[in-house]
């Protein structure tokens, strides 16, 4: 019998966080897959924009939803086999997103996507729930906070480095409005995990958020380890 496996690491936040950039260098680290959750949602809402269908559409969405592939394939997301890692970045994916994630039909297809991606270990997962709903017995559970402005001022840089034509205060309104919509939906809100650790990212950089982290796992892998040699030498 083996004890040994790779650790289950979540992250969760609202967006503008940093956990996207903290969670790519942290799986770096440690040699881990990343699994960007809200991907497999954009790449969902990219599929229903194209199809035309109506949010409040439930029974369209539920046929819908059950026809299409996606996959998330080292760190890139496909829908029914092509690459949409780039498409799904926009303004207008954002805020559909947002809305579509909240209905149960969406969240049904694309939580096990996410739950089959990580069984096994040796992942690290970020998004909104994954230390609540996907992942609820993850080894390392983090939630990433930062000030409003803070948030709004990363996404817009990140924006305008894709070539967006956007303004600060439009940016710093569509996060304002996915906050409200992510944490008072009724399904999976956005919420810190009772036993996840917080941190606020506001003044920090991304390399200190990551050490922050990393001590915290080389702590969780050590009493995992030590877990583990008191059960192979009984
Ligand atoms: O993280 P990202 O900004 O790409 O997420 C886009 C949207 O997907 C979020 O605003 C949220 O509504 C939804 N999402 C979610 N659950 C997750 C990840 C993302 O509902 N685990």
């Amino acid at each position: 019998m083996t004890h040994r496996r790779d650790l289950v690491i979540t992250i969760d936040g609202p967006a503008g966080a940093g956990k996207g950039t903290v969670a790519t260098l942290l799986a770096r680290r440690l040699g881990y897959r990343l699994l960007d959750t809200g991907a497999t949602y954009r790449a969902a809402a990219l599929s229903v924009m194209r199809a035309g269908i109506a949010v409040d559409d439930v029974p369209a969405l539920g046929r819908h939803l059950g026809q299409i592939d996606i996959r998330v394939v080292d760190g890139r997301v496909f829908l029914d086999g092509r690459d949409v890692s780039g498409e799904i970045r926009s303004q207008e994916i954002s805020q559909l997103t947002s809305r579509l994630s909240a209905v149960r039909v969406v969240r049904e297809k694309v939580t096990p996507i996410q739950r089959q991606e990580a069984a096994g270990g040796g992942v690290v997962l970020e998004g909104r729930d994954t230390g609540t709903v996907v992942c609820p017995d993850a080894d390392v559970k983090f939630y990433l906070t930062a000030t409003l402005d803070a948030r709004a001022c990363r996404r817009f840089d990140e924006l305008v480095a894709q070539g967006s034509a956007v303004t600060l205060d439009a940016v710093r309104a569509e996060v304002a409005a996915r906050d409200a919509q992510d944490a008072n939906r009724e399904l999976a809100p956005l919420r810190r995990a009772l036993d996840a650790i917080e941190v606020d990212t506001t003044a920090l950089n991304p390399a200190e958020v990551v050490d922050t982290m990393a001590q915290v796992v080389e702590q969780r892998r050590a009493e995992r380890r030590a877990i583990v040699t008191a059960c192979e030498s009984r």
